[in-house]
C-alpha cells in the first residue's frame, strides 16, 4: 500500500465526498428538478418568528452573547421540555450550540477518548462516523433492517466490547420516520446501565409527530436522566433550518465538559435567532399541534399520491420523510441509479436510502422530503408516477 503519511488534511477528510444532501440539492439546483431530497420547507417559516428575530436584530444586542446562550434561550428550552416532555432540566443544563450538528460535534469532542467505542445503529445520520472519528473514537455500527427496523438485545450485546462507552442514537429516526417506541427505550436504557455507556440522543425531530404520538426522551427514561445527552434543533421543530440553532442539555458534570467544547467551537451563535426560537418555544401547545396536523397532511398527501401512481410507501411516524420500496413498486433499479435516473429524467431529487449504512447498504429503498406545498407534491407525484410507467414498459419491452 502507498505511503500517504505526507499527504495533506486527516484521514478522515482526505477521500471523503460531499454529503449526499449537497449533491442531490447541487443536481436540483443545475437541473431545474423539484427537490424532495435535502429535508427542509419551502415555506418561509412561522411569520411570528421572523418577526421576532428581525425585531431583536434591529433592537437587541448584535454582539457576543454568554457563551453557553441567552439565558432567555436557556430557560425556554428547559422550559419548553417540562411542558412538552414531562422533563426537569435547570437551564444551567442547557448549552446552546449552532445547530444540533454542533452539538453532536461538541459532545463527542468533548466525551470521547481515544479508542473509545461509541455504538450507533445504521442507517444513520451521515455526520455521525466522520465526527466520533475525527474525535478518536471507533464506531461499532449495528445494522437495521425495513419494515421494522427492529433493535433487539442480541444485535447490542453482539456489537459491545469492554471498550464501549457511548451509545449515539437519533429518535425519531432519519430516514426512515420511526419512532423508537417505550419497549426498545426500555431496552436501551437498561443496556447503557448495565454496560456503563453514555448516551448521546439527537432527538432533533421530536416535534415533528404524528398520528397524535408524542416523543419521550432517552433522557427521561429511569436511569438515564444523568447519563445522557439530548440535542435538539430549532431548524426542525420551527421548520427553519437555516438558522441553525441548537442545544445539548446534560446533567452538571456533562454539561461543563459540552460547554469547554462548545467554546473553542463557535462559542456563541447570532443573539438575534436565539432570542426569536425563546419565544417560539414558549408558544402554546396547540400552536405545536396545528403545525404537527399541517405537516401531516403534507405526508399524507405524498404518500396518497404515490400510492395511488403505484409506488409502495413505508410508514413515516416522524420526521419529514417517508420512503418508497422500489423493490415493491415494480422498478428493477437500486436507489443510487433510481435518484440518479429521476434528476435527470423525471426532474425530481430524492436521496437514495443506501447513503445512510457506511456498508452492507439496504439498497431498495429512497427517502423524499414531504415539507412542500401541495402543488410541489402533486407535481413531483406526477413526474414520478410517468417516470414508473415509462420504466414500466422498458422492463416489460426490453425484457
Ligand atoms: N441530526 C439529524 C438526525 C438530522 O436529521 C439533522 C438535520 N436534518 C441534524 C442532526 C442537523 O441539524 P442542524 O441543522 O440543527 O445542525
Ligand atoms: N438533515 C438534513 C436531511 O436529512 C440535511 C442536512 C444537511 O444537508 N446537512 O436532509
Amino acid at each position: 500500500m502507498a505511503d500517504r503519511s505526507t499527504e495533506p488534511g486527516h484521514p478522515v477528510y482526505r477521500d471523503m465526498a460531499t454529503t449526499i444532501f449537497e449533491k442531490m440539492s447541487g443536481l436540483a439546483r443545475e437541473t431545474g428538478a423539484i427537490n424532495l431530497g435535502q429535508g427542509f420547507p419551502d415555506a418561509p417559516g412561522p411569520p411570528e418568528l421572523l418577526s421576532a428575530a428581525a425585531d431583536a436584530l434591529l433592537n437587541r444586542s448584535n454582539q457576543y452573547p454568554p457563551m453557553a446562550g441567552l439565558p432567555e434561550l436557556r430557560a425556554a428550552v428547559a422550559a419548553h421540555y417540562a411542558e412538552h416532555q414531562g422533563m426537569d432540566l435547570s437551564p444551567q443544563e442547557v448549552i446552546v450550540t449552532s445547530g444540533a450538528t454542533e452539538a453532536l460535534a461538541a459532545s463527542l469532542l468533548a466525551l470521547v477518548r481515544p479508542g473509545d467505542e461509541v455504538l450507533v445503529f445504521a442507517p444513520l445520520y451521515d455526520a455521525y462516523l466522520p465526527l466520533i472519528e475525527r474525535a478518536g473514537g471507533v464506531a461499532r455500527v449495528v445494522r437495521l433492517t425495513p419494515p421494522a427496523w427492529r433493535i433487539t438485545q442480541d444485535m447490542l450485546e453482539a456489537a459491545i466490547s469492554s471498550r464501549t462507552r457511548f451509545l449515539l442514537m437519533n429518535n425519531p429516526v432519519n430516514p426512515t420516520g420511526v419512532m423508537i417506541g417505550e419497549e426498545e427505550l426500555a431496552l436501551l436504557a437498561d443496556f447503557c446501565v448495565g454496560h456503563d455507556l453514555i448516551a448521546i440522543c439527537d432527538e432533533v425531530w421530536e416535534q415533528v409527530t404524528f398520528d397524535g404520538a408524542i416523543h419521550c426522551s432517552l433522557m427521561a427514561v429511569p436511569g438515564m436522566r444523568e447519563r445522557c445527552v439530548k440535542i435538539g434543533s430549532a431548524g426542525k421543530i420551527f421548520a427553519l433550518t437555516g438558522w441553525k440553532v441548537g442545544w445539548m442539555c446534560a446533567a452538571p458534570p456533562l454539561a461543563t465538559l459540552l460547554a469547554r467544547a462548545h467554546q473553542f467551537l463557535t462559542f456563541t451563535t447570532p443573539p438575534a435567532l436565539q432570542w426569536a426560537v425563546a419565544q417560539g418555544l414558549g408558544k402554546p401547545r396547540d400552536w405545536f399541534d396545528l403545525q404537527r396536523a399541517a405537516t401531516q397532511a403534507s405526508r399524507d398527501r405524498l404518500a396518497r399520491g404515490l400510492t395511488d401512481a403505484g409506488f409502495a410507501v413505508l410508514p413515516s411516524a416522524a420526521t419529514w420523510f417517508l420512503s418508497v420500496d422500489l423493490r415493491a413498486s415494480g422498478i428493477a433499479m437500486d436507489d443510487a441509479a433510481f435518484c440518479e435516473r429521476i434528476v435527470h429524467d423525471a426532474g425530481v431529487a430524492a436521496i437514495p436510502v443506501s447513503a445512510f449504512y457506511p456498508d452492507d447498504a439496504v439498497t431498495h429503498l429512497v427517502r423524499l422530503c414531504f415539507t412542500k406545498s401541495d402543488d410541489v407534491l402533486d407535481e413531483a407525484v406526477a413526474r414520478l408516477a410517468a417516470f414508473r410507467q415509462r420504466a414500466l414498459a422498458s422492463t416489460a419491452g426490453g425484457g
